[in-house]
């Protein structure tokens, strides 16, 4: 049992702006840990995929009732590493830069994140996870027992986003990426409800000069100690 939390096996929260390396890292981690890997961003964009497919849009009127409707009906499950909305396999959609606007849109909304909330709650309530998002250490599981908070500056961000994008052959250039993801940081650090911040007791690691296996590493010793 770790200690107050009544857990038999411990939470790891990471939180961190997009481009940071929080997944790669998260899934390593959990790998190497033995622990389930928790993507909570899927978790957003699949909201996303299904308002989009709801024909709903961010200047709605009666945006949040349409919202608490299609929340009510809607189930967002894992398969291991694969992602399914209402049992259909939306993984290969999660990543497009349109739904990533959209679930940062929708994520300021508090209907959104109060399902949200309730759903990752119930995935880590059991310990032995591997939780990343933007507000896992400071609203999610603010007692988690080990927090990390993934850092890296924002050029570097953008460079690593724009080559993943290439990779996969999306048609878009190196100063578009950045003015996205600064558009998407503005928003994740300014909105009102669970803002994207350090948890006063998480661990800063600045990824920029550092590669995927020593970020990974560093986690890992600080979890064995
Ligand atoms: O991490 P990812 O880029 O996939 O997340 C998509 C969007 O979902 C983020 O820009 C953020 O606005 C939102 N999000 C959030 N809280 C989380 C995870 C993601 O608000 N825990």
């Amino acid at each position: 049992m770790t200690a107050a939390s009544g857990r038999s096996r411990p939470i790891v929260a990471i939180d961190g702006p997009v481009g940071a390396g929080k997944s790669t890292v998260a899934r390593r981690l959990a790998q190497a840990l033995g622990f389930a890997y928790i993507n909570t961003g899927a978790m957003y964009r699949a909201v996303a995929i299904a308002a989009r497919n709801a024909g709903i849009t961010p200047d709605d009127p009666g945006l949040e009732a349409k919202l608490a409707r299609l929340l009510a009906s809607i189930v967002i499950s894992f398969a291991g590493d694969r992602v399914l909305l209402d049992g259909r396999d939306v993984t290969g959609e999660l990543g497009a830069p349109a739904i990533g606007d959209l679930a940062s849109r929708l994520s300021t909304l508090a209907v959104v994140r109060a399902a949200m909330r309730e759903l990752q709650r119930k995935a880590g309530a059991a310990g032995g996870v591997v939780m990343e998002g933007r507000d896992i250490g400071t609203a999610i599981f603010p007692d988690a027992e080990f927090k990390f908070f993934l850092d890296a500056d924002v050029a570097v961000r953008a460079r690593r986003r724009y080559e993943e994008l290439a990779a996969k052959g999306a048609a878009i250039g190196y100063d578009e990426v950045l003015a996205q993801l600064r558009e998407r940081d503005r928003r994740d650090r300014g909105r009102e409800l669970a803002p994207l911040k350090q948890a006063p007791d998480a661990v800063l690691v600045d990824s920029s000069h550092l590669t995927i296996d020593q970020v990974v590493k560093l986690m890992q010793d600080r979890i064995a100690r």
